[in-house]
């Protein structure tokens, strides 16, 4: 039985989690607040563990869901985390949308106590990790991925190794800032259409049936927009994040990418507007506020 131990609980590490919940996983989770921890142990076969390190002894495989590498650095390095905890022979497989630099820190520290590392973002949302269908973009050795694949599995649908570790974390903030280009271009064109008296349901059929259609268009704006259910499922702050690491990595490497650089202001221009727990599209309410429009 292969022994896994998932850390960070929060919207898409929640259900994610619940996938590994099966006879064929030895289970035990660790979340920062207990409670969370608990509740998940009481209603599945999995142990609440009291600290990363007692979640992640023994384990095969350990999976991190926390916000950003900084967070992951923390919980591998704090007194009772992972980095002493994890045996070798073990894979940690950080599943966060982090940073490729930090990762390929992390791997080098865990190289050294005989730890893979692979780097494995995720991308389809919460009805995603629900539905047990998540694109799995990973980072890190062909062979660690095959031994990992099993677990991935549970949760993910598509899995894809996208080349040495930092890969997937690059493929994913590359992914994300399309989304918030996305978020905010649909909302900016909605936001035009109706001052100009179009109905934004009778334009988003019609965009949905050219070229300009999205997910943002085809899913976002119709369900959560048009509704203004705006429900919360992907903080906007973790968007920020993203196109963050994503202008970084551009900068990097010398690449012009102007368009992301503008999104990347504009979407944190929004996160301050709107606060650490507003949803990613939300962003759609600054543009619509900035032009003194509801899109409707
Ligand atoms: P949430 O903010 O909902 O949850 C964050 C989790 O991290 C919680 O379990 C939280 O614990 C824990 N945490 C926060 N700070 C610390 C810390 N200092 N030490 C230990 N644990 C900590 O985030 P999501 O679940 O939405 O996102 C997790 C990752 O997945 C992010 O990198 C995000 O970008 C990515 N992602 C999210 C998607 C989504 O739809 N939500 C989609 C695709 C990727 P506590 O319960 O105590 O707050």
């Amino acid at each position: 039985m292969t022994r896994v131990a998932f850390i960070g609980l929060g919207a898409i590490g929640m259900p994610m989690a619940r996938h590994l919940a099966q006879p064929q996983f030895e289970l035990s989770v660790w979340n920062r607040t207990a409670d969370k921890a608990s509740e998940f142990a009481e209603s599945t076969a999995a142990r609440a563990a009291a600290t990363p390190a007692d979640a992640a002894q023994n384990a095969d495989v350990v999976i991190t869901c926390l916000p950003s590498s900084g967070e992951v650095r923390e919980v591998l390095e704090r007194e009772d985390g992972l980095l002493g905890a994890m045996v070798a022979g073990s894979i940690l497989v950080d599943c966060t949308s982090g940073d490729p630099a930090a990762s390929r820190d992390f791997a080098k520290t865990l190289a050294g106590r005989g730890v893979a590392f692979i780097d494995a973002p995720v991308s389809g949302g919460v009805v995603g990790a629900k539905a047990g269908t998540l694109t799995v973009m990973c980072g890190g050795d062909g062979e660690v991925l095959e031994r990992a694949r099993p677990v991935l599995e549970a949760f993910g649908k598509k899995i894809v190794l996208c080349g040495p570790v930092g890969s997937g974390h690059a493929v994913k903030a590359v992914s994300n800032a399309l989304l918030a280009v996305h978020v905010l271009s649909t909302a900016e064109a909605l936001v035009a259409l109706t001052r100009l008296g179009v109905s934004a349901a009778v334009a988003l059929d019609v965009i949905n049936a050219s070229a300009g259609r999205s997910n943002a268009s085809q899913n976002l704006f119709p369900e959560r927009v048009l509704t203004r259910a705006f429900p919360r499922t992907f903080r906007l702050a973790l968007l920020d994040k993203d196109i963050g690491i994503a202008t970084k990595l551009a900068s990097e490497a010398g690449t012009p990418i102007p368009l992301i650089d503008l999104a990347a202001r504009l979407i944190h221009e929004a996160r301050v507007e709107l606060g650490e727990e507003a949803d990613h599209v939300e962003a759609a309410k600054v543009v619509e506020n900035r032009a003194g429009v509801t899109i409707q």
